[in-house]
């Protein structure tokens, strides 16, 4: 795990990127580790503020100008800022997500849960439980659409409905999906 050097959040929560600098240039996420490396999330805050300071700079005992703060600015804001794989880990780690069909649909019924999410390939008639349920409580349910499977980020075989019961987790993922 690695951890912004501004403002210390971890890769699980946001995007980190990793500035390196070889022959007078930084190099972004190079994945060249001979070089020190100056970790930053893609907060726009953290960013300037290293600007301000020319933090990275310092750690590679060099000067960087305007341009190279511009360029790391750029390539954060190709960067989602949180991944929807890290936002279900954080969401598992905190104890807040409710794994497989049986026990979403419970969970649903007893108002804890804020966002369903299901793969893309369920059946027909798992689908039109979950509806049915989750129409009565007005929970938003939505499509998995991450790079991963659900099962594989979870590492539980066949899990493909999950549970959010933290409102605001469950918020930032849909802002996310
Ligand atoms: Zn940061």
């Amino acid at each position: 795990m690695v951890h912004c050097a501004i403002c210390g959040a971890s890769d699980v929560e946001r995007s980190i990127l990793a500035i390196g600098y070889k022959d007078g240039k930084i190099r972004i996420n190079h994945g060249d580790e001979s070089t020190p490396v100056f970790y930053i999330c893609t907060n726009s805050d953290c960013i300037v503020e290293a600007k301000t300071n020319d933090l990275i700079g310092q750690t590679f005992g060099s000067i960087l100008n305007a341009k190279d703060y511009l360029r790391i600015a750029q390539y954060a804001k190709l960067c989602p800022s949180q991944t929807l794989e890290s936002l279900i880990g954080l969401s598992r780690k905190s104890g807040t997500l409710v794994l497989g069909t049986e026990g979403v649909i419970q969970k649903v019924k007893s108002g804890i849960v804020h966002l369903v999410l299901v793969e893309p390939k369920i059946s027909n008639n798992t689908r039109h439980k979950l509806e049915s349920v989750t129409n009565r409580v007005r929970c938003p349910i939505q499509k998995w659409t991450g790079s991963k499977a659900i099962e594989h980020i979870l590492n539980k075989a066949n899990c493909k409905v999950i549970g959010v019961t933290d409102r605001n987790l469950a918020q930032t993922i849909q802002e996310n999906i």
